[in-house]
């Protein structure tokens, strides 16, 4: 399992890859240091089903800006186009 952080630098976005929890908090401390904000992607919990596409689209993780997931034991997820979409039939009542 791997821990991603992404320091996100006016430049473009700078991406490592740790092994454990304790590197990453180190570079995300090193970041933070610089005024940078750091996004970071930790691994999923043991027993989680971690979604590759939108329950409700189908759309692959790949296809979507943003896929959001539900619980993680439920497995589901939604993309930010079925959100959208949803935003608009709710707006419409
Ligand atoms: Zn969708």
């Amino acid at each position: 399992m791997t821990w991603v952080v992404r320091g996100q630098y006016p430049s473009g976005d700078v991406v490592e890859e740790f092994a454990t929890e304790e590197a990453a908090q180190e570079a995300i401390e090193r970041h933070r240091a610089n005024g940078v904000p750091v996004a970071v992607k930790s691994p999923a919990p043991p027993g989680a089903i971690v979604p590759t596409r939108c329950s409700f689209c189908g759309q692959d993780r790949d296809a979507v800006g943003h896929l959001i997931a539900g619980p993680s034991q439920a497995g589901v997820a939604i993309c930010d186009q079925c959100i959208a979409l949803c935003n608009k039939i709710l707006q419409g009542h």
